[in-house]
């Protein structure tokens, strides 16, 4: 998997978030719809429904919930769904919350089953009902939540439960960038950075940063770092690419993992179909980092096709790899 979709969020991201939706380029719909929200509640004196973000790593969620609460003028408490263990840990955070708060929990599809159904009634009723000791001494006791705002991010909509997602209204799904919104989101971080950067620069790391902004900041950086170290400090057409080639980026943005999982339906089952927990074990990763990361972008490239029996080859795929597409990959597409 690439490294840069796996590390925590450093100075250096934080630096390049945007603050405000003007800055936030790209998901035009998901941005609008989120805007009507927060002016409806503004109109109303309410708070905030509860939002669902859904969409792979590094497309924008963990910003869009910041822009949520600066555009409601909320304070926003972020957590994730691995980080409560208990319903202990979520009464704590529940209850630290003040009125149109917003709280953020990421990768909401990983919460425990018993810290969720704690969750529904403070979602919906904004109460929490605390079990105090054990056996036949055992009570209840219910607390009144402030009314509070929950946005929840996820990778995998489809893992979400079906009780939690009734919860949420319409989910905003993020899609992967184009060059064009990647290359606009360049440009600033560059001009953030104060690194002179042409606009063939600009295009060289937009295509191959996988429609991805925190990918595409990543590879601003060492772009930035290669320009310093040997050339002149300008970030042009030919650095870019020399500084990307250096680093074996790919041209059409695959990462090392994405060429390892075409290897594999490819090389060791005939091109498929074949399920995504045995190209898994093949390329010796969790299955959930390759629907999660991988196959979304493979699929949306055109290398890869879902088919009720599992993930086929597509043309492309051979052809990414040198080879020459058999006739029965030809035979899938129609
Ligand atoms: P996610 O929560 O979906 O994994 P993040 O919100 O952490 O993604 O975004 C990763 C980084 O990419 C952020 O630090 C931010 O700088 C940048 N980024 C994401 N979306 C945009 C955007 N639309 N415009 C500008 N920068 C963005």
């Amino acid at each position: 998997m690439n490294p840069a979709l796996n590390e925590p969020d450093s100075s250096f991201d934080l630096a390049l978030r945007p603050a405000d939706f003007s800055e936030f380029h790209g998901q035009t719909k998901v941005k609008e719809q989120l805007l009507v929200m927060v002016e409806a509640a503004r109109l109303r004196g309410e708070s905030l429904d509860h939002v669902l973000l859904c969409g792979p790593p590094g497309l924008g969620k963990t910003t869009l919930a910041n822009l949520i609460a600066s555009a409601v003028g909320s304070k926003l408490h972020t957590t994730s769904g691995p980080q409560i263990e208990r319903a202990g840990d979520l009464a704590g955070i529940l209850t630290n919350l003040q009125e149109r708060d917003i709280l953020f929990i990421d990768e909401i599809h990983r919460l425990h089953p018993s810290v969720e159904e704690y969750l529904y009634p403070a979602i919906e009723d904004f109460r929490l009902d605390i079990i105090i000791d054990q056996g036949p001494k055992a009570r209840t006791i219910r607390l009144d939540l402030p009314p509070f705002t929950l946005v929840g991010a996820t990778t995998r909509a489809g893992k979400l439960t079906a009780p939690m997602r009734s919860r949420f209204g319409i989910p905003n799904r993020l899609d992967y960038y184009t060059t064009e919104e990647l290359e606009h989101i360049l440009m600033r971080s560059a001009r953030l950075l104060a690194v002179p950067m042409e606009a063939e620069g600009a295009h060289e790391i937009a295509r191959r940063s996988r429609g991805t902004p925190r990918i595409a900041n990543h590879l601003l950086r060492w772009a930035r770092d290669y320009a310093l170290v040997k050339a002149q400090n300008v970030i042009t057409g030919a650095v870019a690419h020399a500084a990307l080639s250096m680093r074996d980026i790919d041209e059409s943005g695959l990462d090392e993992m994405d060429t390892r999982i075409l290897e594999a339906v490819i090389g060791k089952f005939d091109g498929g179909p074949v399920g995504m927990g045995s190209v898994a074990v093949a390329v010796g990763e969790d299955a959930s980092t390759l629907e999660d990361v991988h196959e979304p972008y493979l699929v949306m490239q055109g290398y890869l096709k879902r088919t009720p029996r599992g993930r086929v080859a597509m043309p492309a795929a051979y052809k990414k790899l040198g080879m020459i597409p058999p006739v029965k990959a030809q035979a899938e597409l129609f």
